[in-house]
């Protein structure tokens, strides 16, 4: 760094997995903002012709990323590109510039109306709807003299730095060029973290600090410390280097079904949000799924999917699960996950809001339909399905969900334990479930009052802390006392020393990305049954999150 630099050297963060990658940096575009209804200035032709223009550059531009990346991605991105060139849409924009409208304005209102013309056709052509959005923004990114907005195209590796990723950016994103990622905003839950436990890239999210990097600087990304140096001294990078090849070692010996050092078996199930992540989590050794996200399925659809559909999918993912067990949670709908047909989007708190089972109870007749298609492709599968509800709050809502199910043909169905009520109320629960799943992504987030997704409040979205430990020692309880099961499919899971301490706490599974599977196993291997429990007594009885895994560290010798 120069000596006028002003910027830290070492910005902090929330790791996602262990290993550290150094490279240079290249930033992601900020969003471009909503353009208002502002009187032009310009003559009407002039604006159409800035208009014609943009939504020309635009198609050029997706058609030429589209060539880059290939396969269905270049289809996708052809399709846009038709959409920028198509002569209603240019019929709408001439006539808002007509009408004395800016090209940035023109281009955003026509494009919501050819929006809201697909949604009402319905089926692909109304999945599609959301992607006329992408295009807008790149028109008047374009208008405006911004870069693109997404992911930015770089013919060598790099170090990606960002606010945060959302799911569409991630489905442009070149893993082979990814070095590593790094959020500004965004805690250990977000979709940046998730896409990185999924697809095992080094990244620390709600580095905050990352704001003040540069195109081009070099970077060492430390995610078992969560840190982000600038500039780092060559020992500090063979330093890491070597950390990270004796991980790569220790996970190339770990092989198997999950247990501990006495024996004790632990279950290590996959979290799955897709066809292709199951297909992943198989190869990687999955003993299962814990949790397989149904919503990601649907997340651009405007319309409920039919049980024939839906059946279909859910086949093709349990036929790569012949008998194992494979646990399905219904739609979780609302928040950062929303879907057209289930959630309220005026809602001003919807993390608070009607989502997750409250939004399915609202209409039932997307539940019932979807524990159909389950009943039915269980019924021509060797998979052993279960299926739970997200965000249960009270031992009724379990019981209402429980039997419903049951009701549809699906014989075992259980809850997740994400809401602190219903971990409270948990020895109600359990005896009205089957089992309990514990996602400590959203059991964190409730606990501490904190957004899962904002990086400013990223430090108390922490897992390891006793307040949400405590939680799970109650819950672990329960379902010891009820002889109901108690997996953990939040992303804690994939933690390898804070999974020893939850199964000291009583859970009898962990569901966790498939590509933290094998550090999960080789950490567990280092373990008993008795060392567990005197590791999680230790945690929960610490002050803080970072006391709680510092004790336990130092308790934890064989820790490599
Ligand atoms: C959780 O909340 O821990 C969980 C596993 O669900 P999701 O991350 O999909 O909200
Ligand atoms: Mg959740």
């Amino acid at each position: 760094m120069s000596g006028t630099d002003t910027r830290d050297s070492v910005m902090r963060g929330v790791g996602i997995g262990r290993a550290t990658t150094v490279g240079p940096v290249l930033r992601m575009p900020e969003p471009v903002a909503d353009p208002v209804d502002t009187p032009s200035e310009l003559e009407p032709a002039a604006e159409f012709e800035r208009a014609t223009t943009s939504l020309a550059a635009t198609a050029a531009q997706l058609r030429e990323r589209g060539e880059k990346a290939g396969g269905t991605a270049a289809e996708v991105l052809d399709a846009l590109a038709m959409m920028a060139e198509d002569p209603a849409l240019a019929a709408d924009v001439q006539h808002r510039t007509e009408d004395g409208a800016t090209a940035e304005f023109a281009v955003h209102a026509a494009m919501a109306t050819f929006r809201d013309m697909l949604v009402g056709m319905g089926g692909y052509l109304g999945e599609r709807a959301g992607d006329l959005d992408d295009v807008a923004r790149r028109a008047i990114a374009h208008l405006q003299g911004l870069p693109a907005p997404g992911v930015p195209d770089s013919p060598e590796p790099f170090v990606l730095v960002a606010r945060d990723l959302a799911p569409a950016d991630t489905a442009t994103l070149d893993l082979d060029l990814v070095l590593a990622l790094v959020t500004t905003d965004g805690g250990p839950t977000s979709h940046t973290a998730i896409l990185a436990r999924e697809k095992g890239i080094t990244a620390v999210v709600g580095a905050a600090e990352a704001s003040a990097l540069r195109d081009g600087d070099i970077v060492l990304v430390d995610a078992e410390n969560g840190t982000v140096e600038l500039d780092p001294a060559q020992e500090r990078i063979d330093l890491a280097l070597q950390r990270t090849q004796t991980l790569e070692a220790i996970r190339a010996q770990s092989s198997g079904p999950g247990r501990l050092a006495d024996g004790h078996a632990v279950p290590l199930l996959a979290n799955i949000g897709s066809v292709d992540s199951a297909r992943e989590a198989a190869a990687r050794g999955a003993e299962g799924v814990g949790l397989f996200r149904t919503e990601v399925l649907f997340l651009g659809a405007e319309k409920a999917p039919s049980v024939d559909d839906q059946a279909a999918t859910y086949r093709e993912v349990f036929s790569h699960f012949a008998d194992q067990k494979v646990v399905v949670r219904v739609l979780d709908a609302g928040a950062d996950k929303p879907l057209a047909f289930l959630t309220d989007s005026g809602e001003e708190n919807p993390a608070l809001g009607r989502r997750g089972l409250r939004a399915l109870a609202a209409h039932e007749h997307v539940l019932r339909d979807q524990l159909t298609a389950l009943a039915q492709a269980t019924a021509d599968s060797e998979a052993f399905v279960q299926v739970m509800a997200p965000m249960v709050s009270t031992a009724a809502e379990a019981q209402y969900f429980c039997d419903l199910a049951h009701e549809l043909g699906i014989e075992v169905a259980g809850v997740m334990v994400e809401v602190p009520s219903c971990a409270i109320l948990a020895d109600h629960v359990a005896p009205r479930v089957d089992f309990m799943s514990i996602g400590t992504n959203d059991l964190t987030q409730y606990v501490f009052a904190a957004d899962r997704l904002l990086g400013t409040v990223a430090n108390l979205q922490n897992p390891w802390h006793p307040a949400v430990l405590r939680l799970i020692e109650q819950v672990g309880a329960a379902g010891r006392e009820h002889d109901v099961p108690v997996g953990i499919c939040g992303e804690a899971a994939a933690d390898p020393l804070l999974a020893v301490v939850l199964v000291g706490l009583g859970a009898t599974s962990l569901s966790m990305s498939s590509s933290a599977i094998a550090d999960v196993r080789a950490e567990l291997a280092l373990h008993t049954l008795d060392d567990a429990r005197r590791l999680a007594a230790l945690a929960v009885s610490a002050e803080s999150a970072e006391a709680a895994r510092q004790a336990v560290l130092d308790a934890a010798p064989t820790h490599p």
